[in-house]
């Protein structure tokens, strides 16, 4: 069966796609292949960050591989925090920090758009090819919700009553992002086998 690896050792992003590849290809981890080296991300733009984590696994495993990388866009802000949101509020801050700081910024805004947008990386035979999955919402004005992780509390996808930290894992999965971008990453996977 032939191995892609993903730039991830995040355990829900490894059995969200090996579910989907389940039986026609094998998702190996940074782990499963040794990498335990920072990758770095030091783009300005999240598809520049996935070619580059993509880009730097590849050229270390010669394997085919694949990375992702997420931002959540906020009109308001001028599409900030974006390719920051990891570390919007500082380099060691926590997600609550991050929070505080968007709804700060926010407090006067009157228009509260704002997309989560997913950007996967492949790269197989030396050929790159990416994938975008994205979904709009509202930030909220306080944070709801205790499930998720990162900015889940504070935004609520277009046409939903709860936001993403008080939906189901399968519910989120289901419209977010990289739901959307990993199905696209799985079909087109899959059509070369089928
Ligand atoms: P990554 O590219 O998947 O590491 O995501 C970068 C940052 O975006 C994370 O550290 C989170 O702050 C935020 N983020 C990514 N995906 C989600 C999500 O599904 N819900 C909430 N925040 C997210």
């Amino acid at each position: 069966m032939k191995s892609f690896v993903f730039a991830t050792n995040n355990p829900n992003k490894l059995s969200e796609i090996r579910s989907m590849l389940d039986g026609h290809f094998k998702v190996l981890s940074l782990k499963d292949v040794d990498i335990q080296t920072e990758i770095p991300e030091t783009g300005d733009t999240l598809e520049a960050n996935a070619l580059e984590k993509a880009r730097f696994i590849y050229d270390r495993v010669k394997l085919p591989c694949f990375s992702d990388d997420t931002g959540l866009e906020i009109d308001a802000l001028q599409g900030r925090p974006g390719v920051y949101s990891a570390r919007y509020a500082g380099p060691n801050c926590s997600p609550d920090d991050n929070m505080e700081k968007v709804l700060g910024e926010m407090q006067k805004a009157t228009q509260r758009a704002a997309r989560f947008r997913t950007v996967i990386a492949l790269i197989e035979d030396e050929k790159e090819t990416l994938f975008e999955g994205a979904v709009n919402g509202a930030i909220l004005t306080e944070k709801q919700g205790e499930k998720g992780f990162g900015y889940d509390p504070i935004f609520q996808p277009e046409g939903e009553t709860q936001s993403f930290a008080e939906m189901s894992a399968e519910a989120k999965n289901a419209i977010s992002h990289r739901g959307r971008a990993t199905r696209k990453l799985a079909e087109f996977l899959l059509a070369s086998v089928s």
